[in-house]
């Protein structure tokens, strides 16, 4: 009897076999519901057999193959392959990780009838001439059911409205919800009718014309189309590196029937902009956003219209860069240096690093844009394996901000501010312009120190010291989530005298509400913005000129547009300057150019202050002058001569448990067994305790490799016995780490 191969979502590095009727290499790909264990599971066939090699009494039957759903292609099969053979997973997990939500539950793929809507009587019903013309969605819901029944996915399509004017229309006795057939739902039935949204037509928007070096870039990039290519787009905040990427997607679609451009990019709180700018550009039928804020059916339905090929503009976060796109012509990876394209959990891959690999894979060009890029991807461009395309210069027209150190060893600081940032943010609100103060911490100081005996307010569950949040009165750890009320006496030693250490977020706020008591001050972290739309309503009260400074972590450091934001101060970025990792510096730069790139968008001249004590250290000084070159080539020779990476390549193995010991036990045998393998060429170093030891009661350990061949290192993960995870260790392999 035939068996279907099924990649399953469990740690066993094998396909497992199930008994079919008929299978056939067509089911590749295809999503099976198998037994598994006393369940059932979600898996992907990677193959077929005649019969299987296990005895017939071991094999179970495969419960259903999904034909009525499009099988994964092969190049997303190659891909899924490659990530879990690169970073030591199993094809099955990373399949997993890579298919939406909707599609993972057995019950999900059992067909069952989904509810639609449908017109109870077209003739009683007005026409979309009956509705104000304003109503853009309910005249395109009319037209588009009076064609027949609407499927629940295709409703999205026509905005977020859509469903408040079924109900509606529901209530007005127009629609009735009615069973549709179990089948999924068809491309005429879930794309939105064209013409239906007044921004949907086909032909592309127009942008502003390009400036010579982005047309210069456009053209490079171009030319590559149709071949594996990789480019590195350096280009300075404000530079239009968007434009750059839009004309080419706008290129590939011209150029090639129905062309695919899949564009990476970090953040979701980034991806409605975007998504806003590029439907208007190319109609809303063209462009789908694909992040984890969706809710499951709607990322479903996107999903699907990017595997059909309906979507020709593919915006997503990470895990996009898994998506089925069958026309596939260039992949854009934005703030390519961005730590979020690392996954920290699960199958640890790099989204970027997978990206090149799928743009190999398919013979397509690939254009990785920062204003810092990663010292890999800058490295990869200077050695000529990248072409380097750069924007030098704002896309406006007017200069970059210059940039100033505040030197505050020669100036006296309250509350961390000097005041020369402070006159220079009294002198912004003078003028009706406003000012974005950056700091690095969120809370109101980050430590609480006895000035009798040197006690710090320590976490009991990490080692880590507890920050001050003033406001709530409580000692917080950012690293477990522990509380605690804020003592009043040194429980060390008794004395009343405890004190705020460093500046969070709230303090420099407090302190700028009391020296500037004619300012409107709006404080930007996660605690002020865990509420719902918060974020939105900060961004409204900046345009609407009813914020004067804002005071914030990185939240504010990515993606805005605000005219009138002429000042950033930058305070506490030097604890970035002395870090255990060494990316920290790297991190420094790039969020301090990024968060100086907010200063003089529009037209008006803009300024960066930054307050440091160290105004010598070289990463300032390439800031002033801001050179990233000389940035990065300084980073280059010192990890080149130190040996770290890009020179070099590195494995984590990282182990956590209950018991300090047996974590550092399990991996000293670890260390002892990946020396036993023999394989020349990698260093094995001895297992330490992690930067933090301790974290939420558990102790942490790692054990390092390191190597200056990639093949080296990877004949001896294939020949090295991992200690098992059991419930007291907990062992995770990282590839390429970029967390210490
Ligand atoms: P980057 O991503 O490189 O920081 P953006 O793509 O955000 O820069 O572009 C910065 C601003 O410049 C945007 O408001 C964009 O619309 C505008 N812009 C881009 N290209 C041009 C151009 N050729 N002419 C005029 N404005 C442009
Ligand atoms: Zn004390
Ligand atoms: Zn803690």
């Amino acid at each position: 009897m035939p068996v279907v191969r099924v990649a399953l979502d469990v740690p066993v590095d094998r396909a497992f076999d199930y008994r079919t009727d008929a299978a056939t290499e067509a089911d590749i790909g295809r999503l099976a519901v198998v037994p598994f264990g006393r369940g059932r599971k979600v898996g992907v066939v990677v193959g077929v057999a005649a019969q299987s090699e296990l005895p017939d009494a071991r094999l179970r039957d495969c419960l259903r193959i999904a034909r009525d759903l499009p099988a994964l292609p092969q190049d997303v099969l190659a891909l899924a392959a490659f990530c879990a053979d690169y970073y030591r997973a199993t094809p099955g997990e990373v399949l997993a990780a890579a298919l939406p939500t909707a599609l993972r539950r057995p019950e999900a793929l059992t067909p069952r009838p989904v509810r639609g809507w449908a017109l109870v009587d077209s003739a009683a019903v007005p026409g979309p001439e009956g509705f104000p013309k304003q109503a853009t969605t309910r005249r395109a819901l009319i037209i588009a059911l009076r064609a027949g029944p609407m499927h629940p996915d295709a409703v999205l399509a026509f905005g977020t409205t859509a469903r408040r004017a079924l109900a509606d229309f529901e209530a007005s006795g127009w629609v009735q919800r009615i069973d549709l057939p179990p089948t999924p739902a068809s491309d005429a039935s879930i794309d939105a009718p064209s013409g239906a949204d007044p921004a949907s037509d086909r032909t592309s928007g127009v942008g502003p014309a390009l400036r010579p070096a982005q047309r210069a870039a456009v053209e490079t990039i171009a030319a590559t189309f149709g071949r594996f290519s990789p480019h590195l787009l350096q280009g300075v905040t404000g530079s239009g590196k968007t434009e750059v990427y839009l004309h080419l997607a706008d290129r590939a679609m011209h150029g090639v029937d129905g062309a695919q451009t899949l564009l990476l990019v970090p953040e979701i709180h980034l991806t409605p902009q975007l998504e806003t700018a590029l439907a208007a550009r190319f109609g809303v039928d063209a462009v789908v956003a694909l992040h984890s804020g969706l809710a499951d059916g709607e990322r479903l339905a996107r999903w699907q219209r990017a595997q059909r090929g309906a979507a020709r503009v593919i915006v997503g976060t990470r895990l996009a860069v898994f998506t089925p796109l069958p026309h596939l012509a260039l992949i854009v990876v934005d703030e390519e240096h961005d730590a979020s394209y690392k996954q920290q959990e699960g199958v640890r891959y790099h989204a970027r690093d997978l990206a090149v690999w799928r743009a190999r894979a398919r013979g397509v060009p690939i254009v990785l844009g920062s204003a810092t890029p990663s010292i890999e991807s800058w490295r990869h461009a200077q050695a000529g394996r990248y072409a380097h395309a750069r924007l030098p210069e704002r896309a406006n027209g007017v200069a970059p901000p210059p940039i100033r150190l505040i030197d505050v060893r020669t100036r006296i600081t309250r509350d961390g501010l000097s005041d020369a940032l402070v006159d220079a943010i009294a002198a912004r609100v003078a003028s009706g312009e406003q000012s974005l103060v950056f700091v690095n911490r969120r809370g109101y100081a980050p430590a609480v120190v006895c000035h009798a005996c040197g006690w710090t307010a320590p976490c009991p569950r990490c080692s880590a010291r507890l920050t001050l949040h003033l406001r709530r009165g409580r000692l917080l750890c950012h690293w477990c989530g522990h509380d605690e009320p804020v003592t009043e006496a040194c429980p060390s030693c008794g004395n009343l005298d405890l004190r705020p250490r460093g500046e969070g977020t709230q303090r420099v706020e407090q302190a700028l509400a009391e020296r500037l008591p004619q300012a409107r001050i709006t404080r930007v972290d996660r605690d002020a913005m865990r509420r719902r739309g918060a974020f939105a309503q900060v961004r409204a009260g900046v345009a609407a000129r009813e914020i004067d400074v804002l005071v914030g972590t990185q939240m504010l450091a990515k993606g805005h547009d605000f005219p009138r934001l002429t000042l950033v101060g930058v305070v506490g970025a030097d604890q970035g300057l002395f870090s255990v990792d060494f990316r920290a510096e790297e991190r420094l730069y790039a969020l301090v150019t990024q968060v100086a790139g907010r200063a003089g968008r529009a037209d008006r001249a803009g300024e960066v202050l930054i307050q440091t004590a160290f105004p010598e250290h070289p990463l300032y000084a390439a800031l002033v002058e801001q050179n990233f070159d000389a940035f990065a080539a300084g980073q280059w020779a010192a990890r080149a001569r130190y040996g770290f990476p890009p020179a070099v390549h590195q494995v984590l193995l990282r182990a956590d448990g209950p018991d300090e010991r047996e974590v550092h036990a399990a991996l000293d045998a670890a260390a002892r067994a990946a020396r036993a393998t023999g394989v020349d060429g990698v260093a094995v170093h001895d297992p330490v305790a992690a930067p933090l030891a301790r974290v939420a009661d558990r102790w942490r350990a790692q054990l390092l490799l390191q190597s200056t061949s990639r093949s080296a290192l990877r004949r001896l993960l294939d020949a090295w016995t991992l200690p098992v995870d059991t419930r007291r260790v907990r062992v995770v392999l990282d590839v390429d780490p970029t967390e210490p």
